[in-house]
């Protein structure tokens, strides 16, 4: 089985891109599997910005990888499609500002992907595990290969090398190749999070006009009720939740503000 472990998607999210560099330069010893290392944006990780011209993880439709297109990102998803040809399984590392702790986000319901989930949630305390099937804005690089894994760790800020979260990643990262080498698996069920909608901002004029409530910062996976606050406005305006309850996600992801996401909306599922 091959199995590629990716950093760099995005290139402000230090702390996949070198666990692929520890990775690379201390490779763990296996014997059924053989690893592969990619740094998949050079050109992003070297300015540390997330993307030159367009968010690489929303670039592997079909459609974007026939077309010619003048976009770095463009071309670049099709050469990681080339290189993941023949590829088993991907974990691909990336970190978030929100409070997620270690996200092991499934896009697809792939049986080996949710094993692999399973296990390493039932092992650490700070892992969870997380469903997002997919973004209206375009494919994830997961579309390329029959199973993966995306990794979301965090709170880190962009273009930080955050100590403890790095070295509790390798931990688990370490583990996951373990598991994927000895082909372990297991018949538990485990719970999981489902993202089934998202929330954005308050805005006047389509400009962003408010914040996160402070009462729901860094309140990731808790619960979010009808009636609850979670956003203030510049003119101290309190809003509140009036959807279904729900497990908010994501909250106050730098990079979500483009997408004009000021958190996702996931419901507790057992897989
Ligand atoms: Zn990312």
């Amino acid at each position: 089985m091959r199995v590629t472990i990716s950093g760099g998607v995005h290139g402000n999210e230090l702390t996949g891109i070198y666990l692929v560099r520890k990775l690379r330069h201390d490779t763990p010893l296996t014997h059924n599997i053989n690893l592969d290392f990619l740094l998949a944006n050079p050109k992003a990780i070297e300015a540390c910005r997330r993307y030159i011209d367009k968010d690489l993880n929303r670039s592997f439709s079909t459609h974007a990888l026939e077309r010619d297109s003048h976009l770095y990102e463009e071309e670049r998803a099709k050469v990681i499609a080339n290189r993941l040809r023949g590829c088993d399984f991907l974990i691909d590392m990336h970190s978030t500002t929100a409070n997620m702790g270690i996200t092991l986000v499934l896009s697809t319901q792939d049986k080996r992907s949710e094993n692999l989930a399973k296990i390493l949630a039932s092992e650490y305390e700070d892992v969870r595990i997380l469903q997002w099937f997919g973004s209206e804005e375009g494919d994830f690089i997961n579309t390329l290969v029959p199973s993966s894994v995306t990794i979301e760790v965090g709170p880190v800020c962009q273009g930080v090398l955050e100590p403890e979260i790095f070295w509790r990643t390798y931990k688990v990262l370490r583990r996951a190749i373990e598991v994927l080498d000895k082909d372990e698996w297991t018949s538990d069920p485990h719970l999981a999070y489902r993202i089934e909608g998202y929330e954005d901002f308050p805005r006047k004029n389509g400009k962003l006009w408010g914040m996160i409530h402070p009462e729901l910062k860094g309140r990731d996976y808790g619960q979010l009720h009808p009636g609850d606050p979670i956003f203030l406005t510049l003119d101290e305006e309190e809003i509140f939740y009036h959807g279904d309850p729900c497990v908010p996600v994501f909250i106050n992801e730098a990079a979500y503000y483009e997408k004009k996401i000021a958190f996702c909306k996931a419901k507790p599922v057992e897989i």
